[in-house]
């Protein structure tokens, strides 16, 4: 629709034009204006005025921050009377930036804006243009109406009465007459239709400059659309380089406790090895070097994961997301971790799945890593005697739910919330010696996220945790 509709309605025949709501709507915008145009006037001129006199004594800074917000949401006013009123097709005033800005870089960002300019000249102008716009307006109005109602009186109603006085006296100019009174109630007739056909010229005018001066030209769009790109990308970079710089540090600081056991176990043994000591008994022999082994063991499971992590964030971890039936990941795990739940830890694994359950969008092998690291972790959370189940349902229309639950120690409130962060730990001075080092539940959000599902999680200290992961249906073709 656009301009393109008023031009239409100033091109259509002269009488139709009294008949189509745009022409009305055209006049009230025009009538709307002057009073809109007035009081902005009145309103920005003594603010701007007030705010660059005080500029010197700081105050006039926040009066002109001030007078700018006043005048973008008039102008945004403006801009929706122009697109809902004229129907005309105004592009966005502003790029929406995701970029976060300090309130001076902010303010600079709008000084050097041409939309600003643009929008303060639109309102201040309003006032002249619809003013001279409305005195067109109600003059024409006046006049087409006035003339209207006398041609219609005049010429139509007592055209019949005099044209029957004249015939009854045979005045000789008769029929001139009689024309003379037809053409001026013509004229007066056709007059109202072209007052009409010259408001939608003038909305039309109206219309134009609201959508040169409160969009953004397609020039400027691209540009801004650009500036945002690279900010994004800018500010992407310095998080990844401020999260590497992290890495660094969480990584030499889990490193420490790991290393400092093997070489000091090592240096023991090295000690009560040495050449002319007596040799240590084997028990001692063997608890050293299983603390070593042990030590080494987990070193190797940092390695590894931090090496998913890095194949994740470099985009290398290559998934293979089809239809799967994840009972069959589900079984696997269980098959895999009941026996040792129960030799090691005298916990109950059970499970649930109904095989009539559709295929879910998913990695297999994946699939089967993410649950083999929330059911770990929930045996080693449960103490002897306590049960976790693994289960399979159906969320909602589009997902099928894996759930984790089990009735062990729970994880406290204030670290729910920062469960999938790296290197993040509940109990730090436990799980630093003997457990992981939190990046398993780190890894398992990543996973899930890259296969396009959701993984929530919900705990109560002392009584246990449920993790639910939620997976997309797969649709048949
Ligand atoms: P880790 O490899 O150290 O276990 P995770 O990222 O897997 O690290 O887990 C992070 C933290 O969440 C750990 O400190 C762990 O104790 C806690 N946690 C994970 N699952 C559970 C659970 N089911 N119940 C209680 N605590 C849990």
């Amino acid at each position: 629709m656009g301009i393109s509709h008023i031009t239409r309605q100033t091109s259509i025949p002269l009488f139709r034009v009294i008949w189509e709501k745009q022409t009305y709507m055209n006049m009230l915008y025009l009538l709307a204006s002057f009073p809109l145009g007035l009081t902005y006037f009145m309103f920005l001129v003594p603010g701007i005025t007030a705010g660059l006199v005080t500029l010197v004594i700081w105050i006039g800074v926040f009066i002109l921050v001030f007078m700018r917000i006043s005048w973008w949401q008039m102008a945004a006013f403006e801009r929706y009377l122009a697109m809902h009123w004229l129907h005309v097709t105004i592009p966005a005033m502003s790029y929406p930036s995701s970029v976060q800005m300090t309130l001076w870089q902010r303010l600079q960002a709008q000084v050097k804006n041409s939309m600003t300019w643009k929008t303060l000249a639109f309102v201040l102008l309003k006032f002249p243009i619809s003013t001279f716009f409305f005195i067109i307006t109600v003059v024409l109005l006046v006049l087409s109406v006035a003339v209207m109602a006398v041609s219609l009186i005049i010429g139509l109603l007592s055209a019949p009465f005099f044209t029957l006085i004249l015939t009854f006296q045979r005045a000789p100019n008769a029929g001139e007459r009689l024309q003379q009174y037809l053409l001026f109630a013509a004229t007066g007739c056709g007059l109202g239709p072209s007052t009409l056909h010259l408001f939608n010229y003038l909305a039309l005018v109206d219309g134009q400059l609201a959508r040169v001066m409160l969009g953004m030209s397609d020039t400027a769009l691209r540009l801004e659309e650009a500036e945002a790109l690279s900010a994004q990308e800018r500010a992407r970079a310095e998080l990844a380089e401020q999260r590497r710089k992290q890495l660094v540090v969480n990584v030499s600081h889990e490193l420490r406790a790991p290393v400092a056991s093997i070489s000091g176990h090592l240096e023991s043994l090295l000690m009560i090895t040495e050449e002319g000591t007596t040799a240590p008994p084997p028990a001692t022999l063997y608890n050293y070097l299983r603390i070593a082994h042990q030590e080494v063991e987990r070193l190797a499971m940092l390695v590894d994961d931090l090496l998913s992590l890095a194949r994740m964030e470099a985009g290398e971890l290559r998934l293979n997301v089809r239809a799967i039936a994840a009972q069959e990941a589900l079984e696997e795990v269980y098959r895999v971790l009941s026996p040792l739940a129960l030799r090691e830890r005298q916990v109950t694994l059970v499970r649930g799945a109904n095989p009539k359950l559709p295929p879910v969008l998913a990695d297999q092998q994946r699939l089967v890593q993410i649950l083999l690291n929330l059911v770990r972790n929930a045996i080693t959370s449960t103490p002897a005697g306590g049960i976790v189940s693994l289960t399979l349902e159906p969320a909602d229309g589009q997902h099928l739910a894996l759930i984790v639950a089990d009735n062990g120690i729970g994880i406290p409130a204030e670290d729910l919330k920062h469960i999938f962060e790296r290197f993040y730990r509940v109990d730090t001075a436990r799980s630093r010696t003997s457990g992981g080092f939190g990046l398993g539940l780190a890894i398992v959000h990543d996973l899930v996220t890259a296969m396009g599902g959701t993984i929530k999680v919900e705990s109560t200290e002392g009584q246990g945790s449920r993790f639910c992961v939620l997976l997309r249906i797969a649709k048949p073709n």
